[in-house]
């Protein structure tokens, strides 16, 4: 199938309790493992590159990549840069074919994430693209943007009504406990917060930090209207150590008979098995063709 936009593949998640999982990719081959995992469960997946990412892979081969990768395949597969700041990059990329953007304004004052957010949002409207924004600030590590637990903040409920409709976005995401990166300590997650925020606006909602999460609180989100949920750090981990299991015995072969496949095979097969699992407890298993 083509791309399709955060706006088509979120679109009935929160009446049918299910959320789509928003995995991040940092090679090929997680992004490879991510779309067979999507495949083999039949759910919807997006694909979600940070922007050290993005400059690892190239602007125009991470386009390219998906693009075909998504065209071989029967399920519907979004396009998502994740947390970017940069707004000249956040332009490129929709010019050039990502389905959604993520503008992360939110270490602004609430006025000035308001205003940033919608300019995003209406020059992504004429290329079709989706934008994802953020309210209140999540703590850790976002590969080089780490925020100290004393300034992370949590979505205050009352803000979420006129920042959704001033800047017409498609997805919002709220901080209600969750942190990026492997937390230190179980994540305490406020739900009574996220139930508020639910009742106050239609906006798919995104939770980020969904590393280390447990299971029942990941299927509480859901159920109580949840539409989105990231997850990365432990993809690399997965990737990680299915290479290191590896890599001496590959090493020790004679020259002629390496191949680098045979350590990057292993490891798309972990990312495959691992976010499916992922799909299960996000409900969206079997969902690719409900939209
Ligand atoms: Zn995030």
């Amino acid at each position: 199938m083509s791309l399709v936009t955060l706006k088509e593949i979120l679109a009935g998640t929160r009446e049918n309790h299910y959320a789509v999982g928003a995995f991040n990719f940092s090679c090929p081959e997680d992004a490879e493992g991510i779309i067979m995992a999507g495949v083999e469960k039949q759910a919807p997946v997006i694909l979600m590159v940070s922007m050290n990412a993005l400059k690892y892979n190239g602007l125009k081969a991470t386009i390219g990549m998906i693009k075909g990768m998504a065209e071989a395949v029967d399920i519907p597969v979004c396009l998502h840069l994740d947390h970017a700041t940069d707004y000249d990059l956040i332009k490129e990329c929709i010019r050039e074919g990502f389905t959604s953007v993520m503008i992360d304004a939110s270490k602004k004052p609430y006025e000035e994430n308001i205003a940033d957010t919608k300019m995003i949002v209406e020059y992504a409207k004429e290329y079709g693209c989706s934008v994802e924004a953020e309210l209140g600030m999540l703590g850790g590590r976002e590969e080089n943007v780490v925020v100290e637990d004393s300034s992370a903040a949590m979505t205050n409920p009352e803000d979420v009504p006129r920042f959704v409709e001033e800047t017409g976005i498609d997805a919002l995401a709220v901080a209600i406990g969750t942190a990026h990166g492997f937390y230190k300590a179980e994540p305490k997650l406020d739900f009574e917060r996220l139930e508020k925020i639910t009742k106050l606006t239609d906006c798919p909602l995104v939770l980020h930090g969904g590393t280390g999460v447990p299971e029942a609180d990941f299927r509480r989100c859901v159920q109580m209207g949840m539409s989105k949920i990231n997850y990365g750090t432990a993809i690399k981990s997965v990737f990680v150590g299915a290479v290191a299991a590896v890599a001496a015995e590959e090493a020790a072969k004679e020259p002629g008979k390496q191949d680098p496949r045979n350590l990057l095979r292993p490891a798309k097969k972990a990312v495959a098995e691992h976010v499916g699992e992922k799909i299960d407890i996000y409900g969206s298993t079997g969902k690719a063709n409900k939209n």
